[in-house]
């Protein structure tokens, strides 16, 4: 039945508990322990119930209980200390201004007039707000959680989703069944966003056809408003409703509706909300539509040409690629992208091909798809990988853009992914960290000498509270066990074994990832025989398996694999020892990160772009147990756990898996096992506590988000914004200078001749011998201004080309009488072997954010 009129009902609070409400709405409780306790401590059995919701909480919980504990003088107490902090931190948010401040000197920068707006389709920012699939969004709650945390000034898009990601459990044989729980937005810390008269605020995208409205909701992350867009209202149609339904569900035209909606609604929705965004960060390419409309509205209000809006918009657009393989991005055949967003074209005055030539790699494949990655890279000034390794395969994968640039200089720099510290170390070992550290030890650089102190930590204190996690860790799998039993109607019998699952006291191994296949889950299975003798071989010596997270719904090796773990864990005596915790969220996340002492991961080198939950185990005391692909090929993985292989690439895959698999079982046996065990007359592992710190020590002060965050705003942020500005300055001029620029530059540098390049000493050199190199180019309707001439050296490989070469300016020298442009410059080679020089030219202009993103480059 549908009402005939619906009333949004807030929690009714005394006026005295009033500082509830304005806590539960910041979801700042997330990652301050203080409010989270006063949250638990209001109503235990609600808080666990309500998934950790305070709103839904505030809006359950029985009248007789807020009036007995707005008695409760320590509650009172405890929630005014809870207000203030998060008034303090409101207010004190100040890393932003100090280093703008100092970075630029201009007023320009410092004006507070700067915006970042950040896209991203999912965010995984606390258990009770599910609209994440899995590390993608919880990197991108995570940025949000520290760009709180140091002031920056950015706003958040993305869609709520009605149903968000799937939840799992597991049938009688271990198959992995989805469950789609309504989210319920009016018992979530979210606000719809108002007009002034109090009318729900709506934007409008066109659709073939027709017009989708969307209603605005906020979450406020700290200093941060995140806001998502919701399709699920009148008057649109039945299909339109859906488009918010499901995070990654639904066919190609539904994933075309999504990201219409993130990046033409989103970038909408800012401008009807008032903001003006300097920065555009678009965090993976499904919101790169955004930069459309972004074009067209420059064209339409500023009274710009396409190439002059276009130039606006990639000066300040900041683009970060997530995937490592080609098949991992959005591709939309030719005809559904015209069919959906050809209307574009029309307002550009572009062509079809014209227009799809923004999204292809190769602009001369007419049968090629419309790539968002490759709109999202072709229009933005700084691009980055989220790791070093996935730095080099992305500029690998996307070389082809860059035509005859070397591949160590295709401009897609690394900014290595991290984690929100506050957010995932456990309680009390934040609370031991504060002791020992000092409180700003989540935020401090990794040169700070706090981190030192790490090891005057008594190592009987850190093993013991570790011990403590591992025994919750160990209690929270046997409950959720015996719930999902009965859930299924399972025997008493069964029931009983679940609540004798795993052993507080033994070497516990953590696994917790999406279940697709290149993450090879289940290798640790390959050898039964031997990892049986592994976990139950020697009485005094077990190791046991938690293992988590789920398949996608259409992947179905995926949950096969789920199934061999299961199945295995059935096998005998071995239920005690494997045990998979169905239903994998930021909550279980959390506990298995503190509780495990061991972190395993395990893909297929160079497929996990980053990886992130290894971190998560890091900051915890867990050493890391993984193959050397992501973030973990760049730590110190010597120190802070054990490398499986030395990063090696293999052809044949099974060979592959026989082999890590090999180094697996050994590292176990030989390595970490008996590390563990070894035990001094206290019964503490000493040297395993050492790896311990050494894992806090070297890894929390870089892999975590606010170092990723800052990283962001230097390289990022700061010079994007402060291009916009120039860009944007005397109404437009240096954009519309440089558009033409550009244009002059296209149409007259296939004319540059080289003409003659001559070697002072042409054949053998001695190294540290000073060479003078002097050449003669006619750049014909071009200016020495407008180029840089580049001698380019370096080691000659096996295939006869130079690598790593480094490139030295030549100086230029004036004119001779070819009207031809004399340039010089010595060089001098510092190594000996087979050593090659190159010349080449570039084009210069002093608002390029690099010389490399016009893609022209003229090779001797
Ligand atoms: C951290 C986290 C991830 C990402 O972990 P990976 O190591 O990248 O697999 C995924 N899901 C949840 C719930 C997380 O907390």
């Amino acid at each position: 039945m549908q009402p005939i009129r619906t009333f949004n009902v807030s929690p009714s609070l005394p006026p005295r508990l009033e500082p509830l409400r304005k806590l539960a709405y910041n979801l700042h409780w997330d990652w301050n322990v203080e409010t989270k306790e006063l949250f638990r401590r209001l109503d235990r059995d609600l808080w666990e119930s309500s998934r950790h919701n305070p709103v839904l909480m505030l809006g359950t919980i029985s009248q007789a209980r807020l009036k007995e504990v707005a008695e409760d003088e320590g509650f009172v107490a405890q929630m005014e200390r809870a207000s203030m902090q998060l008034d303090d931190y409101l207010q004190e948010r100040n890393w932003y201004r100090k280093n703008r401040n100092l970075s630029s000197g201009s007023d320009r920068a410092t004006d507070q007039k700067e915006c970042y707006a950040y896209f991203c389709a999912e965010f995984g920012l606390t258990d009770c707000l599910p609209i994440y699939s899995g590390g993608l969004g919880v990197l991108a709650g995570d940025h949000l959680k520290s760009a709180s945390d140091l002031g920056l000034p950015l706003v958040a898009v993305g869609l709520l989703y009605q149903e968000g990601y799937f939840a799992q459990y597991l049938n009688a044989d271990g198959w992995q069944q989805e469950r789609y729980p309504i989210n319920d937005f009016y018992n979530m810390p979210l606000h719809p966003e108002r007009n002034p008269d109090g009318s729900e605020l709506r934007i409008e995208v066109e659709y073939p056809g027709r017009t989708v409205y969307a209603r605005v909701w906020r979450v406020q992350v700290g200093t941060v408003p995140l806001y998502l867009l919701d399709t699920n209202i009148e008057p649109n149609n039945s299909y339109d409703h859906d488009i918010t339904d499901e995070l990654y569900g639904g066919d190609l035209d539904m994933r075309i509706h999504q990201e219409m909606m993130l990046g033409i609604g989103g970038f909408r929705m800012l401008k009807a909300l008032g903001y003006k965004p300097t920065v555009y960060h678009l965090n993976e390419g499904h919101s790169a539509f955004l930069i459309l409309e972004r074009i067209r509205m420059l064209m339409q209000d500023e009274g710009l040409t396409f190439a002059e809006a276009k130039q606006v918009a990639q000066a300040s657009q900041v683009f970060t690629t997530h995937t490592p393989v080609s098949a991992g991005f959005d591709l939309f055949p030719p005809d559904k992208a015209l069919y959906y967003v050809g209307h574009y074209a029309h307002s550009y005055g572009l062509s079809p091909e014209e227009f799809l030539a923004l999204g292809r790699e190769n602009t001369g494949d007419l049968a090629s798809p419309f790539s968002m990655a490759a709109l999202a890279m072709k229009t933005s000034s700084f691009v980055n990988g989220v790791a070093q390794l996935h730095g080099l395969v992305s500029r690998k994968m996307f070389k082809d853009l860059w035509k005859d640039l070397p591949l160590e200089e295709v401009p897609i720099t690394a900014i290595t992914n991290g984690v929100h510290a506050r957010s995932c170390v456990a309680r009390s070992t934040q609370e031991l960290y504060d002791r020992y550290l000092g409180p700003q030890w989540s935020d401090a650089p990794a040169d700070d000498s706090l981190w030192e102190r790490v090891l005057s930590i008594p190592d009987e204190e850190l093993w013991r509270n570790h011990e403590r996690q591992r025994s919750e860790l160990v209690v929270f799998v046997r409950e959720r066990l015996v719930k999902q039993l009965r859930d299924r109607g399972a025997t008493p019998g069964e029931i009983a074994q679940a609540q004798e699952v795993l052993d507080p006291t033994v070497l516990t191994i953590g696994f917790a990832r999406r279940f697709a296949t290149y993450k090879r889950a289940s290798l640790f299975l390959r050898d039964k025989e031997r990892i049986k003798k592994i976990l139950q071989g020697d009485k005094n010596r077990r190791v046991q398996f938690v293992v988590a997270g789920k398949a996608h719904p259409k992947d179905i090796p995926g949950k096969e694999l789920i199934r061999d773990i299961i199945h295995f864990s059935r096998e005998e005596g071995m239920n005690v020892s494997v045990v998979f915790i169905p239903n994998y969220d930021i909550y279980v996340a959390r506990l298995m990160v503190a509780g495990c002492d061991v972190w395993l991961n395990t893909p297929r080198r160079p497929r996990e772009a980053s990886g992130t939950s290894g971190m998560k185990a890091s900051m915890n005391g867990s050493p890391n147990l993984s193959i050397l692909d992501g973030w973990w090929d760049e730590a110190d993985y010597v120190r802070t756990g054990w490398p499986i292989g030395h990063g090696e690439d293999y052809d044949d895959l099974n060979y592959q898996d026989d082999v890590e698999a090999n180094a697996l079982y050994e590292l176990l046996e030989q390595e970490v096992v008996p590390l563990f065990y070894e035990r001094d007359g206290y019964g503490i592992p000493r040297q395993w506590v050492a790896k311990m710190k050494d894992a806090i020590r070297l890894n929390l002060p870089f892999f975590n988000t606010s170092r990723m965050v800052r990283d962001y705003a230097v390289r990022g942020y700061f010079p994007a914004s402060d291009r916009y500005s120039i860009m944007t300055s005397n109404n437009y001029a240096p954009a519309k200078e440089i558009a033409s620029w550009k244009q002059r530059m296209f149409e007259h540098w296939y004319d540059i001749k080289i003409e003659e390049v001559d070697v002072s000493e042409p054949a053998g050199v001695l190294v540290n011998q000073t060479i003078g190199v002097k050449a003669r180019i006619n750049l014909d309707a071009l200016t020495p201004d407008d180029v840089q001439v580049q001698l380019y050296q370096g080691a000659v490989d096996a295939d006869g080309e130079i690598v790593n070469g480094v490139p030295v300016v030549m100086e230029h020298q004036g004119q001779d009488q070819q009207n031809c442009c004399i340039y010089t410059a010595d060089i001098l080679f510092t190594s000996s072997g087979l050593q090659g020089l190159s010349l080449r030219v570039l084009p210069k202009h002093e608002n390029l954010s690099t010389p490399y993103e016009l893609g022209l480059i003229r090779w001797a």
